[in-house]
């Protein structure tokens, strides 16, 4: 697998691949891969003849209060674990690469990116849109891939590529979770023991709701319920749990399909996100 750091190296092997009509599908990533990356890139060796992942902690979806300076980085394991999945080459830019001196082009995402974790986090999704539509047009990939843990993100990045004409596929994949249920997250790293034990009650909290949604519970209740038993099972704070249109992200009072239940809690300094199909 080649580790590429500049675009036109990148350029060159990437239409290397191409080569007889070849196609290349994209996971972005931040690194610290967990299952939860690797299952994207077996869906994505499914889906395409090649697959670039690309490793990139963005400074700019970091707020300046976040963890950008202590998220975790180790591209050695990441890459060693990249070889066994038989990824074709990683692309990892440095900063100054995806960032050079005066670069001022924005992406915003308004409609879907004001609620939610744009609210708890001002900024954020544009510095994702931004960085996504920059590996998008680096890579040139005929698919690429996202988690559906990041729910918003995934929609949001859905709504770029279709307003924008990115004109490729974009693949959401299913959340993959430990055997209690939490998601798997580069950020369960920084729970401590007992923390990361008593973080399963977000997930069951979350599944509680939706089923009681589902047969019919008061959402509002329902909503209502979920988040004290997360603040009961360890947690310090909840920035939303919420009933949504699993598409417009639109807030739902009353159940109505495709729904999802997003959610958002805090354990120490650590802020984890979650969600669930309703029904
Ligand atoms: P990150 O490195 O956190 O930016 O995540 C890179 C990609 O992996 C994003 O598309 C995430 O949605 C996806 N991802 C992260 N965790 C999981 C998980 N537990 N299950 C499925 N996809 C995930």
């Amino acid at each position: 697998m080649q580790i590429i750091r500049d675009i036109a190296t990148l350029h060159r092997a990437v239409s290397a691949l191409k080569q007889g009509g070849k196609s290349v599908a994209l996971v972005p990533t931040m690194g610290a891969l967990h299952d939860g990356h690797l299952s994207l890139v077996r869906m994505a060796r499914r889906v395409a003849d090649h697959v670039v992942v690309s490793i990139f902690v963005n400074p700019t979806q970091f707020g300046p209060n976040e963890d950008f300076a202590a998220y975790p980085r180790d591209e050695a394991r990441d890459a060693a674990l990249l070889v066994e999945e038989k990824a074709a080459l990683l692309w990892a830019p440095d900063v100054s690469v995806m960032y050079p001196e005066g670069h001022s082009t924005h992406i915003e995402v308004a409609e879907l990116g004001a609620d939610y974790c744009g609210a708890a986090r001002p900024g954020h999704f544009d510095g994702v849109a931004t960085v996504v539509a920059k590996l998008l047009n680096q890579v040139r990939p005929d698919i690429a891939l996202f988690g559906e843990k990041d729910w918003q993100q995934l929609a949001i990045i859905r709504r770029m590529a279709r307003d924008l004409d990115f004109g490729l596929d974009i693949l959401g994949a299913p959340i993959a979770r430990d055997a209690d249920g939490l998601a798997l997250s580069s950020r369960n790293a920084y729970l401590t023991k007992e923390q990361r034990a008593a973080a399963a009650a977000f997930p069951k909290a979350l599944k509680a709701a939706a089923a009681a949604i589902a047969s019919g519970a008061d959402v509002a209740e329902a909503l209502a319920e979920a988040k004290a038993a997360i603040v009961a099972g360890g947690f310090d704070s909840v920035d939303y749990v919420a009933l949504a249109d699993a598409n417009s992200l639109e807030r739902l009072t009353v159940l109505r399909q495709p729904a999802r239940l997003l959610a958002a809690a805090r354990m120490g300094k650590t802020r984890l996100i979650d969600n669930l199909a309703v029904g």
